[in-house]
């Protein structure tokens, strides 16, 4: 079932712009000198729309910077009076949202950590009711759709209708190139789900380290992203907060100049662009398929480390016969075709099997 959320399309609030949506700012507001140089360097490059600054900085772990708190809306007021730009910062509290609509800032997004609570999410959306904010959420902690929506659906309920949604990455259950997982496919669900929703993404916080902004912003425009939203901080090397990942003004500009933002212009076009939206969707997922697949082999090992200890051998006929049939089962619940299935999983049983007999028989 689609939804249709009773929002405004961007191109309603947004100044108008040949480019796609570009926030840019500080992880976290540190000095006022340090927020209004920042804002102003950024403000050259007519590319950026909106300055964020962190003002709250909700940490996962206490002891660490927790943010200069509501001077910081000060601060954004300055920028947005110097610049002519409109500036954000995230809220994650009915206290916030209050300051932050008593500071009338432009822009308030909502973190992962207080999208995974729908009480959070309700005692910001009572605060904001009757206002006409910009309100952007990002994805939760985990990849649970449900949740994602959920905070949308409340915001809306209480008559926002300037709603983004704001793709950031998940936390990933093992290490991984990047600090987040990208899980594109909830971004695609989210798409398929809230069609009129636009959707903007947060390489910074995915990537974790600035080598690897670049692709994951381009892998965004490829796959049909509204538009971006980049951490950027004069001198990265003494930020406070996420100091591996922010770019220096000058170099987030150099970054952007790099990617290939493809216009949805002519027919044609359009028909290309559509294709390389979808097939990039593919490549992202077919990623993930494999990465899944190398969890799988790491948990392979471990069996089959157990079983040497044990003195077990590697192939058990009964599991696999178990392990068959509920494969089977579920992939008709998804309406997935039986034979591949069954014929997909014997190849990947069979890996396995190779995989704990040469461990098994390593003499060690
Ligand atoms: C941030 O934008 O600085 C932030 C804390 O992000 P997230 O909520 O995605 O972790
Ligand atoms: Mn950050």
């Amino acid at each position: 079932m689609t939804i249709k959320l009773d929002i405004l399309p961007m191109s309603s609030w947004m100044p108008e712009s040949p480019y796609p949506l570009l926030i840019a700012g500080p992880c976290s507001l540190e000095t006022e000198e340090q927020a209004l140089d920042t804002a102003r360097q950024l403000a050259k490059d007519p590319r950026v729309h909106v300055i964020r600054g962190g003002v709250w900085k909700p940490r996962t772990r206490p002891g660490t910077f927790e943010g200069i708190g509501s001077i910081g809306l000060e601060w954004l007021q300055k920028i947005r009076k110097e610049t002519g730009l409109m500036v954000g910062t995230e809220i994650a509290n009915a206290q916030h949202a209050q300051e932050a609509l008593d500071a009338d800032i432009d822009v308030l997004w909502i973190g992962a950590r207080s999208t995974t609570s729908p009480f959070v999410i309700q005692e910001i959306a009572d605060v904001l009711k009757g206002s006409d904010k910009i309100v952007m959420v990002k994805n939760p902690m985990n990849p649970d759709l449900s949740l994602w929506m959920g905070a949308l659906e409340r915001f809306n309920a209480v008559g926002l209708k300037k709603l983004v949604g704001i793709h950031r990455g998940f936390t990933p259950y093992q290490e991984t190139k990047y600090r987040n997982y990208p899980g594109w496919k909830t971004y695609i669900e989210l798409r398929r789900e809230l069609p009129n929703l636009p959707i903007i993404c947060d390489p910074s916080h995915i990537a974790g380290k600035r080598e690897f902004v670049g692709e994951i912003s381009q892998k965004a425009f490829d796959m049909g992203f509204d538009g971006l939203m980049i951490e950027s901080h004069r001198d990265p090397s003494c930020a406070m907060s996420d100091a591996a990942q922010q770019f220096t003004p000058t170099d987030l500009s150099a970054l952007v100049d790099k990617l290939v933002i493809r216009q949805q212009d002519t027919d044609n076009e359009e028909f290309g662009n559509k294709l390389d939206q979808l097939r990039s969707r593919i490549d992202a997922l077919d990623v993930e398929m494999m990465e899944l697949l190398s969890a799988r082999t790491e948990i392979v090992t471990q069996i089959a480390e157990y079983k040497k200890n044990n003195n077990v051998m590697a192939l058990q006929i009964n599991r696999w016969s178990e392990m068959m049939n509920f494969r089977v089962d579920t992939a008709k619940k998804l309406q997935l075709n039986e034979t591949f299935i069954k014929i997909m999983f014997q190849l990947i049983h069979e890996d396995s099997v190779r995989q704990q007999t040469e461990l098994i028989d390593k003499v060690d």
